[in-house]
C-alpha cells in the first residue's frame, strides 16, 4: 500500500484506517508541511440576509491545496489536527489570512470563523486570537466564533474564559449545527450567544414532511424568543428558502445562495452585489 500510494496523492488522503499506522504518520507529516508552508486557506462562503437579500458576511471554510485546483475537505484534516495539537497553529494561520482579507470587505460584511472545541480547552487561545486580529487590522466587532454546541457543554474551565475574553472584545458567538449536539434548554438560557446556527440536516429534511417543517419552526421560535438571530445552513431549492423566508429565519446559507469560494471570487461576489441592488425574490446569483 505504502508503494502504491506515491504517485496517486489522492490516496494519502483517502479515509484512512486506525490501524495503518505508516499512512497515518505520512497524513501528519503533510498536514504538519502544510501548516508551515501555508497550503492550507479558507475559501468563503457567502451569508445573506433574507430580510434584505444583502450579504451579511462569509464564513471562512478550510482548504488544502494539494496542488492547484485540488482541495481536501477540512472533514478530512480537522479531526487529525485536533488529535496532533497541529490545530493551534492552523487555526492562527487561517485567522491572520481571513483578516488579511476580510479587512477590505465593507465594514458592515462580516465574517464567521470556525473554533475547534479542543482549542477552548486552551486558556489563552483567546487572547492569541484578538492579538492577531489587531495585528492584522481587522475589528474583533466584525467577527463571529462558529462553536458547536456540545463544545460549550463539555464545560472547559478554560472555555468561558476564551469566550469571555473574545466577547469583550466585541466578536459575536454562533452555536453551529444546532440541533445535532447534546445542549439541553436550561443549559442554552446561562449561556450567552448571539446566533443559532440549524444545522443543514433539518433544511435538507424540510420537503420531505411536516414534522421536519416543525422542527425548523420552532428552531427560529426559540432564536426569536431568546432575542438571537437563526441562520440556517445548506439551503439548496427555491422552496427551502421561501419557507425560511416565511419564517422570519434571519441568515441564509446554502449553494443556492453562494458556494464557498476563493478570496478573489468571493470579491467579486461582494462587488457584483454591491454595484446593483439585487431583487428580494428568486435569484440566482453566480456562484464560485
Ligand atoms: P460547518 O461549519 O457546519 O460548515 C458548513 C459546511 O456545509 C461546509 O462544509 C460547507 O461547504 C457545507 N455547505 C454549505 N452549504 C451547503 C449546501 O447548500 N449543501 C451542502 N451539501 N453543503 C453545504 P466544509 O467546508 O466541508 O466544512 C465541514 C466542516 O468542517 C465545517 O462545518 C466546520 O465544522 C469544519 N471546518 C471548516 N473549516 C474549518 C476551520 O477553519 N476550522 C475548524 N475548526 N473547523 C472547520
Ligand atoms: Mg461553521
Ligand atoms: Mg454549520
Ligand atoms: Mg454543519
Amino acid at each position: 500500500a505504502a508503494k502504491s500510494s506515491g504517485r496517486n496523492r489522492a490516496v494519502a488522503f483517502a479515509p484512512f484506517m486506525e490501524q495503518d499506522v505508516y499512512k497515518r504518520a505520512r497524513l501528519e507529516g503533510a498536514l504538519k508541511r502544510a501548516v508551515r508552508e501555508g497550503t492550507i486557506i479558507p475559501h468563503f462562503q457567502p451569508l445573506i440576509d433574507l430580510r434584505t437579500n444583502s450579504v451579511y458576511g462569509f464564513e471562512a471554510l478550510a482548504r488544502w491545496e494539494l496542488q492547484p485546483g485540488e482541495f481536501v475537505s477540512p472533514g478530512e484534516f480537522i479531526p487529525l489536527a485536533e488529535e496532533t495539537g497541529l490545530i493551534v497553529p492552523l487555526t492562527e494561520h487561517l485567522l491572520r489570512l481571513c483578516c488579511a482579507e476580510a479587512r477590505n470587505w465593507p465594514k458592515h460584511v462580516g465574517l464567521a470563523f470556525n473554533l475547534s472545541p479542543v482549542l477552548l480547552s486552551d486558556a489563552v487561545i483567546g487572547l492569541r486570537l484578538i492579538r492577531i486580529m489587531s495585528e492584522e487590522g481587522f475589528s474583533p466587532t466584525r467577527l463571529e466564533l462558529e462553536i458547536t454546541e456540545s463544545s460549550v457543554m463539555k464545560d472547559y474551565p478554560a472555555a468561558q474564559k476564551v469566550l469571555g475574553d473574545l466577547m469583550e472584545a466585541g466578536a459575536r458567538i454562533a452555536l453551529d449545527d444546532f440541533g445535532t449536539g447534546y445542549s439541553s434548554l436550561s443549559q442554552l438560557s446561562g449561556f450567552s450567544f448571539d446566533t443559532i446556527k440549524i444545522d443543514r440536516s433539518f433544511v435538507t429534511a424540510m420537503n420531505k414532511g411536516e414534522r421536519q417543517d416543525k422542527v425548523i419552526r420552532a428552531i427560529v421560535a426559540l432564536g426569536s424568543g431568546l432575542g438571537v438571530k437563526t441562520t440556517a445552513e445548506g439551503i439548496e431549492d427555491e422552496e427551502q428558502l421561501a419557507y425560511l423566508r416565511s419564517l422570519g429565519c434571519d441568515i441564509g446559507q446554502g449553494y443556492l445562495l453562494g458556494r464557498p469560494m476563493p478570496a478573489e471570487a468571493a470579491r467579486r461576489f461582494l462587488q457584483e452585489r454591491l454595484g446593483h441592488p439585487v431583487p428580494m425574490e428568486s435569484e440566482q446569483p453566480e456562484t464560485g
